[in-house]
This record gives structure tokens, C-alpha cells and sequence, in this order.
């Protein structure tokens, strides 16, 4: 009942325009007659209206990867919800555990994001996950239920309707390491019983929970048979067309 999502986060990826043009196109193409499967590109802010261009006569959408919550201002370096909507975006990374690490992003920052993307009608898409040491010390599912609580205080209930949660174990991201389907379900779950609990339960059954942390084609297969894993965020291997063009054509034997 819940229509898989694949997005692909390419990151400060160095592409050219072009490079980035040709890229968006070919997964646009290989994503047409797509059917049952939402799919999102996630590029630089300096692709985006190329990238959006670049996909408009196909399924795939385009999303920003972060965005500041003030609509207008003496905020330099930073890009609002509605210049995201204008360069043709429909979803929005929000709280990725890079912009966490190194940007100083937290739970305060990522739930007023949250609430400026449900302002101007953009899916957030919102990332969550713990470190290895915090999976060491025991303590990975506490720290997920304070972020994935925290980082909702400023949706509606319209807004809460839009979201889409990702988890991104720290440690499996970039690192070729991924989650066994097993560690990925216990906490899928985990996320949708707190949903259950801050959201009306349509909603919260009908809210998508993305597995993020060193997607590729030979593994996506499985992780999609999990009940709660409901699409992917893939890094690396969205920034090759036929990679990801097998991850989102996951489970068709065609392939
Ligand atoms: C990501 O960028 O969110 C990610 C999961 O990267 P990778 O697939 O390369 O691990």
C-alpha cells in the first residue's frame, strides 16, 4: 500500500551542467513506463533547474538537498523552501548526517527545516540515524526515537502526511557497509511504532520509511523485502546511470 521511493543523493558531486544534464536524462529515460515507484534525483543546487529539465518529460522528480527555514533575509550562502519550488523541486533532504557532522545541524535545525518544507508544500525528506559507537554503546534506537520525535515538532498533520523519513545507519554510509535487511527492519519498525504514536495511524501506515547507507544493485533486492523498508536513499550509486537504474527497477526479473 505504500508506493516505494528510490532517491538518489548525489551529493557535492563535481559534475558539469552537461555532465549533470546527461546523467539526469539517461535515468530519465530508463525510469519512463516506470509504474508503482516514485523516483527522485537529488543534485547539487547548481544542477537543479538543469536536472529538473532534464527529467520533466519523465517520472522522476527532483529534490533539494537541504534548505533554510526563513523565507527572505540577510542569510547568506543559504536557499529557502520556495527558491526550491521554483527550480522545480517537489522534495528536500533535510538533516542528512553530513550536514549533522560537519554543519552542526540538529534536531532544533532539522525540525524547523521540516516545518518550512511542509510550508511551501515540499516533501521533506527527513534523515535519521546513529553512529557505530552509539550501535556499540547499545543506545542507536534512543537515539533515533529522539530525533525522528524532535524533528517533527513543527509538521501539521497535512504536512506529517507528506513526510518521508529516511534511515541512514552513520556507519553505512559511504562505507560500503550496509545494514542486514534484519538490522534494517528492527528499525523500520522500530520508526513506525513511534509514528503510531505521533500521528494518526492512516498516516502513520501510510508513511514512507527509506533505508540509506551503501544501497547498490546486488543488495537492494533484499533489503526491499523487508515489510517496513519502503524505498532507498542511495549515495554512491546513484551517480551511475545503470546502478541506479537497477536499484529502481529492484525485484524485476525483466533485469
Ligand atoms: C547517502 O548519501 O545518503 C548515502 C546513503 O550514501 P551511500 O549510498 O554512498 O552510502
Amino acid at each position: 500500500m505504500r508506493t516505494p521511493l528510490l532517491a538518489g543523493n548525489w551529493k557535492l558531486q563535481p559534475l558539469t551542467r552537461a555532465e549533470a544534464r546527461a546523467l539526469a536524462a539517461a535515468v530519465g529515460s530508463g525510469a519512463r513506463g516506470i509504474a508503482g515507484r516514485d523516483i527522485v534525483l537529488a543534485p547539487p543546487f547548481t544542477m537543479l533547474t538543469t536536472v529538473a529539465e532534464a527529467v520533466a518529460d519523465s517520472p522522476v522528480a527532483v529534490a533539494g538537498q537541504n534548505l533554510y527555514w526563513e523565507k527572505s533575509g540577510a542569510f547568506t550562502g543559504e536557499i529557502s523552501g520556495p527558491m526550491l519550488v521554483d527550480a522545480g523541486c517537489r522534495y528536500v533532504l533535510i538533516g542528512h548526517s553530513e550536514r549533522r557532522q560537519f554543519f552542526g545541524e540538529t534536531d532544533y535545525t532539522v525540525a524547523k527545516k521540516v516545518g518550512a518544507a511542509d510550508a511551501c508544500g515540499l516533501n521533506p525528506v527527513m534523515c535519521v540515524g546513529e553512529t557505530l559507537e552509539q550501535r556499540d554503546a547499545g543506545v542507536a534506537m534512543v537515539v533515533i526515537e529522539k530525533q525522528v520525535r524532535r524533528g517533527l515538532v513543527e509538521l501539521t498533520t497535512e504536512g506529517l502526511a507528506r513526510l518521508v523519513i529516511a534511515y541512514e545507519p552513520v556507519w553505512a554510509i559511504g562505507t560500503g557497509r550496509t545494514a542486514s535487511p534484519e538490522q534494517a527492519q528492527e528499525v523500520h519498525a522500530a520508526i513506525r511504532a513511534v509514528l503510531r504514536e505521533v500521528a494518526p495511524r492512516g498516516i502513520a501506515e501510510s508513511l514512507r520509511i527509506l533505508y540509506g547507507g551503501s544501497v547498490k544493485p546486488g543488495n537492494i533486492d533484499e533489503l526491499m523485502e523487508c515489510p517496513d523498508v519502503d524505498g532507498a536513499l542511495v549515495g554512491g550509486a546513484s551517480l551511475n546511470a545503470d546502478d541506479f537504474l537497477r536499484i529502481i527497477h529492484f525485484q524485476e526479473s525483466s533485469l
